[in-house]
């Protein structure tokens, strides 16, 4: 690649991550190029390289005085495969909760897999409480919609994000 890249697509071309280092804190937080392409699409952001650079923030202070670079040649960083592997896990896990959710489908998702998909999410939510009602309302449906599982995968789903996770765009 020539110059600066125009889009975060551009990347792609050259296995590239997005390489942030604070001038304030120093340190440099790296950033995988699809899940932030999932993130910026379904959030209606700009993919465009020069609106990328100009939001960037550090990871670590928030502070805006940053240096926004492409690391080349990134896909085999052990953070960036950690990355992926979590948004893997995570839209894995959310598809079977989602069918689980809704008792059109409950029927043809064993209820071990459901276990197994909460289980999976522990990791990246961090909240046992938030699980435990997803499953307490999974085992016990509510006659009423409110109470049901239904409202527990918005709130898995939002707890993730709010994690900083990408949930992709159907299940928001
Ligand atoms: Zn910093």
């Amino acid at each position: 690649m020539v110059g600066p890249p125009k889009t975060l697509q551009d990347l792609r071309k050259v296995e590239g991550a997005v390489r942030v280092t604070c001038r304030a804190c120093k340190r440099v937080t790296f950033h995988d190029r699809e899940e932030m392409i999932q993130l910026r699409s379904a959030g209606l952001q700009s993919c465009d390289w020069a609106a990328v650079v100009h939001g960037m923030r550090c990871g670590h202070c928030l502070g805006e005085n940053v240096k926004v670079e492409i690391e080349a040649f990134a896909d085999g960083l052990p953070a960036l495969r950690r990355r992926r592997a979590a948004m893997i896990t995570i839209e894995l896990a959310l598809f079977i909760l989602r069918q689980a959710a809704y008792s059109g489908s409950r029927a043809t998702i064993p209820v071990e897999a459901v276990r197994l998909a909460l289980r999976a999410l522990h990791p990246f939510l961090q909240d046992r409480g938030m699980l435990e009602r997803f499953w307490m309302a999974y085992a016990n449906p509510s006659p009423h919609p409110w109470g049901g599982p239904g409202s527990c995968f918005n709130d898995l789903v939002r707890g993730l994000m709010k994690r900083g996770f990408a949930v992709p765009a159907e299940f928001r």
